[in-house]
């Protein structure tokens, strides 16, 4: 199959194929934090990182949710419909942490009262800004794309919620983006691994994710291999 780089991101590189409408997504060992201010690498991140968001998916899929997902293809490399992405980063929050302990003045770890959807514009330039749904309309962004991404975002929440629980982890929070295929059905995109969520271990309250090399916590090729076996079993 003729593989052409269509785009290199951070931690993916994306392919188009000689099948219409179809790309190969390549994880890499390749981390960026801070707007790609901080950078490393481990070996085996691009392997449990499409191996956790394949099995997300399916779990996703097999519950009702319409997923860009297809096949994974080899160790690293997940088959995906090709979308239009919408310019949205959906954040999903049940404990604070991160920016939202900064933006309302809570400690890390408190229990929010309800989960907390936050849209954030996706341009790099702009280092991602939370924006309401006025700056969205006036960016060209629907208010029917805007109300499916935060239906989107507490539906795969509700779901994710008792998924990592039964494996002994709080979802603190995590990232979507949405895409629109060419028949116009909008779908869950990109990845859902340690890169995009925060996974704290249930009892020892241990971070099983990508805060590990943000914060320089050390151990971080561990905690991905350990949320590889917790998810895959
Ligand atoms: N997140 C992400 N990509 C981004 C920004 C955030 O995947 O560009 C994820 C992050 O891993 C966390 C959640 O979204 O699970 C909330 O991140 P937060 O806004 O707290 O960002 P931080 O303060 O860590 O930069």
């Amino acid at each position: 199959m003729a593989e052409r780089l269509l785009y290199e991101g951070k931690a993916k590189k994306v392919f188009t194929t000689d099948e219409e409408g179809v790309l190969l997504h390549r994880f890499k060992d390749d981390a960026t934090a801070f707007n790609a201010k901080k950078r490393g690498s481990w070996a085996g991140k691009g392997r449990a990182n499409a191996a956790i968001s394949a099995a997300v998916f399916e779990y996703l899929e097999a519950n009702g949710i319409p997923t860009h997902f297809i096949e994974r293809v080899d160790e690293t490399t997940l088959k995906t419909r090709r979308l239009e992405m919408l310019p949205v980063e959906v954040i999903v929050r049940n404990v604070a942490a991160g920016s939202l302990a900064r933006l309302i003045g809570y400690e890390e770890g408190t229990e929010l009262k309800a989960p907390i959807v936050e849209l954030c514009y996706k341009d790099d330039a702009l280092g991602d800004p939370m924006l309401n749904w006025y700056h969205f309309r006036e960016l060209g962004v629907s208010d029917a794309d805007l109300e499916f991404c935060e239906e989107l975002g507490l539906r795969v929440n509700g779901l994710l919620w008792p998924f990592f629980d039964e494996r002994g982890i709080v979802l603190v929070d995590f990232k979507i983006e949405v895409g629109r295929d060419a028949g116009g059905t909008l779908m869950l995109a990109d990845e859902i691994s340690p890169d995009t969520c925060r996974f704290w271990d249930k009892t020892s309250g241990e971070k099983l994710d990508k805060d590990r090399f943000r914060r320089d916590l050390g151990g971080v090729e561990e905690a991905y291999e350990d949320m590889l076996r917790r998810v895959t079993g």
